[in-house]
């Protein structure tokens, strides 16, 4: 019985007004119904040491959405998962299609940012999936297995590794695979990940993420080996988040 993950990633929205989500967030997550799930936001990186301390006594958990794969040093404008673990942050996402695509990360990039997250004691959330015309030429299951042989480290566990499957274009555009296609990449992600992974990969939480709505998250979470979702846009705002949260 895996425990269920809703997380929303912020990317670059959210100014210190934004806090005011936050906190209705942590108090909407306090509700007894949703003892049986994990919460987590991963704001902007300037938001993160004020978030955690509003959510400090709520179980909503905190994460940052990238990190340098070193814990300190010059790297002009990088945050390191040690300097994110020192604001009590519990998660950190790595991957994301729009590092991969806009910073020019590559597999052996994101597993080192995975590692270093797994070493500051924070959860990493790796993130892989395919591209448009990598769907279209019918390679979406080639991509997984490659991303994922390439991303996840070795020290990978259930308590400190989350995948999200996120298709890039899903991603921002209101699409979504159907829900046949969802269930075989998240079973082919699992049986993947047990090869390497045996017991852990069992346990592991695998996200879905890619247009993610109070409208569809009933039925996207319902879907066999989907653990939770990773969420943009509607993250935003504490009510749609909450709404995706009693999917559950
Ligand atoms: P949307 O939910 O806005 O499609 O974004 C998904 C995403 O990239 C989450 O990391």
């Amino acid at each position: 019985n895996i425990r269920p993950l809703v997380a929303g990633n912020w990317k670059m929205n959210g100014l210190r007004d934004s806090l005011a989500e936050i906190k209705a967030i942590c108090e909407g997550v306090e509700e007894p119904h949703f003892e049986r799930i994990d919460t987590l936001i991963c704001p902007p990186a300037t938001l993160v040491y004020v978030a955690t301390a509003l959510a400090e006594n709520c179980a909503l958990h905190i994460g940052g959405q990238d990190c340098h794969s070193q814990e300190s040093g010059a790297f002009t404008g990088d945050v390191s998962a040690a300097m994110l673990a020192d604001c009590l942050a519990s998660y950190c996402i790595v991957g994301h299609s729009e590092r991969r695509t806009l910073h020019g990360e590559d597999d052996l990039t994101v597993r080192a940012k995975a590692e270093a997250a797994i070493a500051a004691g924070l959860t990493a959330i790796i993130c892989i999936g395919e591209t448009e015309d990598e769907r279209r030429a019918g390679k979406t299951l080639d991509v997984l297995r490659s991303q994922l042989s390439g991303s996840v480290p070795e020290t990978a566990t259930a308590a400190n590794t989350v995948i999200a499957y996120e298709p890039v274009w899903a991603i921002g555009t209101g699409l979504t695979p159907t829900t046949e296609d969802i269930a075989a990449a998240h079973a082919f992600m699992r049986q993947a990940l047990t090869m390497r992974l045996a017991d852990e990969a069992q346990a592991m939480r695998l996200l879905y993420g890619g247009s993610v709505k109070p409208g569809n998250a009933g039925e996207l979470m319902a879907i066999e080996n989907v653990d939770g979702a990773l969420v943009g846009g509607a993250s935003l705002k504490a009510e749609d988040f909450l709404a995706i949260c009693e999917a559950y």
